[in-house]
């Protein structure tokens, strides 16, 4: 029941959170981990209990340690696979490095800007400009591409990484990928579908 289109990172500091085992957004109790016949804790760390699927996360200081599993929303649905590959790589490195996370994000985007464009240009700034001016994009949609654009520049320019690692502005941009995904790709097949299926002597080129 996972629903990316709101997802909620996994974080130690909130009560609640998608669970990285079982999916859902529910609520979490916390504990710090303590030896046994001790008050000592043990590496700073936590545990939390998810309420619907009742099992554990644990926690070494900020980072989620058990299961191994990302901190990123999924892909969305009809997701293209030459932008899933990125965004999965993407969200397998984002626990340990928002910089790696944001640059293969905006390859990500690069990717469906192919799938959206006959002719893209290879420069994602002018490839934004011509998605907008051909009204493939609306105007929101393009600011989401061009903050994803424009964080992924902050991160990587001219193969030098020189931003501050921000993890909470690497994950907005998983989200900004899955909302232009279901803006330009699932939205548009849905009303597709919906049309090819009136009778066609009610379609509009019929009437
Ligand atoms: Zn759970």
């Amino acid at each position: 029941m996972s629903n990316s289109s709101n997802y909620i990172s996994p974080n130690k500091d909130k009560s609640s959170y998608h669970c990285p085992r079982c999916g859902v957004y529910s609520e979490q109790n916390h504990f710090a981990l303590r030896c046994s016949n001790s008050t000592n804790r043990i590496l700073n760390g936590t545990a939390t209990k998810c309420t619907h699927c009742r099992d554990y996360h644990l926690w070494i200081g900020d980072e989620l340690a058990v299961p191994l599993a990302s901190i990123a929303p999924p892909p969305a649905e009809n997701m293209p696979d030459d932008v899933k590959e990125d965004y999965e790589e993407a969200r397998q490195v984002v626990n340990h490095s928002s910089k790696a996370a944001a640059a293969l994000l905006r390859r990500s985007i690069e990717s469906l800007i192919d799938e959206l464009l006959d002719d893209a240009s290879g420069h994602l700034y002018s490839d934004i400009e011509t998605l907008a001016d051909e009204e493939i994009i609306d105007d929101r949609i393009r600011k989401a591409f061009d903050a994803i654009r424009v964080n992924g520049n902050e991160y990587t320019h001219a193969g030098r990484i020189y931003a501050q690692d921000n993890q909470e502005k690497a994950l907005r941009m998983f989200e900004l990928i899955n909302v232009i995904v279901r803006t330009t790709i699932s939205d548009d097949r849905i009303i597709q579908e919906m049309y090819r299926d009136l009778p066609e002597n009610k379609k509009r080129e019929n009437n």
